[in-house]
């Protein structure tokens, strides 16, 4: 990029399976308000490293989105799909230091196997594959066996030691406070999944250091993930964002937006003669 270093960079970075909604809103905003402040750049980032479920025609709906919100943002816009070899390269480099294994399991085996959640809520991977011998793991990767390759979170955090991460209040420029991360709550992470060289996990590391981001405005349902980012970024040598997590819009049942609860699309809006300043004021940044 040719930004100058210490120029603020922030970002928005949707995933174009979905139409965006009120929240995607808010967030974008508060991103381009964030850089309004800090006299820096906003940058708009696909992350559309999931095949299955990204569209073109999403990509498309989101930029006309975020003009008609009267956002705009400097070309060429980053697509995580086209940058597979550089996630590949990044998770060679874990690769190398020993800290990927293979994992043969089934959601459904670790549904059965786990006896704990992650910060999500999902089930915690128990470390089934961690201690599998590397004959059965090159004879299963001979034979093709569905594979996807975690973290060896333990190994990882011992080579680092204590991990921390600076958050600022909604202002971004305001009262700086370390949080101390423990990756440890999500267990052995996939890096690279199944027929994918990469996850999002490991995009969003690379990709935030590739683009010079110097603040991460993200939800506070992403404030856990961080933890695990700030592992990746210390394992590769890549530098640490400054990070804002900024509230949730919620629906009437105090519900995290999300269309597939049915939350209504910025175009549903729009067609039923929303303005920008709507939304604006919708979500509490307008006057
Ligand atoms: N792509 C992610 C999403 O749509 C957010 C990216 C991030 O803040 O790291 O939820």
């Amino acid at each position: 990029m040719s930004q100058k270093p210490s120029s603020p960079v922030l970002r928005f970075a949707p995933s174009p399976n979905g139409r965006l909604h009120l929240g995607h809103a808010y967030s974008a905003l508060v991103t381009w308000n964030a850089a309004a402040l800090l006299g820096g750049t906003a940058l708009l980032r696909i992350e559309d490293i999931d095949a299955e479920r990204s569209k073109p025609e999403f990509t498309a709906a989101i930029v006309e989105d975020l003009h008609w919100l009267g956002l705009d943002w400097p070309e060429p816009v980053l697509q995580q799909s086209e940058r597979m070899q550089v996630y590949a390269q990044a998770g060679n480099r874990l690769r190398e230091q020993g800290l990927l294994y293979p994992c043969f399991c089934s959601r459904s085996d670790i549904a059965a196997a786990a006896d704990d959640t992650d910060p999500d809520g999902a089930p915690l991977y128990p470390g089934t594959c961690r201690h599998l011998d590397r004959g059965e793991q090159i004879e299963r990767l001979e034979r093709g066996d569905p594979v996807q390759f975690r973290l060896d979170t333990e190994r990882a955090m011992a080579r680092t030691g204590m991990l921390s991460f600076t958050v600022v209040g909604p202002l971004v420029t305001d009262r700086p406070q370390i949080r101390y991360a423990r990756p440890e709550r999500w267990g052995d992470v996939v890096l690279q999944r199944k027929g994918t060289p990469t996850s999002y996990h490991l995009s969003v590391v690379v990709d935030d250091a590739a683009q010079g981001i110097t603040h991460v405005t993200r939800g506070r349902d992403m404030e856990a993930a961080t933890d695990i980012h700030v592992l990746l970024q210390m394992l590769l040598g890549l530098p640490s964002p400054i990070y804002h997590f900024h509230r949730l819009i919620l629906d009437d049942a105090g519900k995290k937006l999300a269309k597939s609860r049915g939350s209504q699309s910025l175009a549903d809006l729009r067609a039923q003669g929303w303005t920008p300043d709507d939304v604006r004021r919708a979500v509490g940044l307008g006057g």
